[in-house]
């Protein structure tokens, strides 16, 4: 069955070449041309991924992406954020969502996003072999069968992103990443990428897991290098 795209966007002809592109690539689509029904479908109508405008009637992109989350979906988001707002892209990884596209942008480049984004979330859930499923570290065990974290046995609400990274920490302990490292990782980005989005991420991840954010034990920082996770004693 073809994978949905929720496509949120108040601007008609962007809706439209967006639409006829994913569908001619074998992807359903929803679409809402204002916030307020965008997050209804996202809750409503289990979308595999989100494309979500910034500025839109009712509701804004920031708000909407918050509220998703608040909900308790993890479903992957990418904001659509215009060239000149370099501050949009850290506001819409701060609520939540996972990756971003500036506009103007080639359909290559969306398809190509789409299809990564969608790709990391079917690997997760669906390829792990019995007993390859737990990570577990400290107080934090990573379920990579349903893509969830607990804490002592509370669960942690994280998007897509913030389970990679730890995913991507956690089985390598010890190792230390690069920002340039966990960007191709993590976001698939071989091609570019602004390095801020790693230390969003890393931040908004910390305080979800750690004790006390400002002295992390479990996403370590190695000054001038880069992120790593400490090997388990
Ligand atoms: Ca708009």
């Amino acid at each position: 069955m073809g994978k949905t795209v929720l496509i949120v966007e108040d601007e008609r002809a962007i809706v439209e070449i967006v639409k006829f592109n994913l569908q001619r690539e074998g992807y359903e689509t929803m679409e809402a041309l204002d916030g307020e029904t965008g997050l209804e479908l996202a809750k409503t109508g289990d979308p595999d991924l989100v494309l979500l405008d910034v500025m839109l009637p009712k509701m804004n992109g920031f708000e909407v992406c918050t509220a998703i989350r608040a909900s308790g979906s993890a479903v992957p988001v990418i904001m659509l954020t215009a060239r000149e707002e370099e501050s949009d892209k850290v506001f819409g990884l701060e609520a939540g969502a996972d990756d971003y596209i500036t506009k103007p942008f080639s359909m290559r480049e969306l398809l190509a996003r789409v299809k990564a984004n969608i790709r990391r979330r079917a690997m997760d859930a669906g390829t792990r072999a019995a007993g390859e499923n737990l990570l577990q570290q400290g107080a934090l065990t990573v379920d990579l069968q349903s893509v969830s974290v607990k804490k002592n046995g509370v669960s942690i609400e994280v998007t897509q992103k913030e389970f990679d990274l730890l995913t991507c920490l956690l089985t390598n302990p010890g190792k230390v990443f690069t920002r340039e490292e966990l960007m191709t990782k993590v976001w698939n980005y071989d091609y570019f990428g602004d390095m801020r989005t790693v230390d969003v991420t890393v931040r908004r991840l910390r305080e979800k897991i750690e004790d006390d954010p400002g002295e992390p034990k479990y996403i370590r920082t190695k000054r001038g290098a880069g992120y790593y996770c400490e090997v388990e004693n």
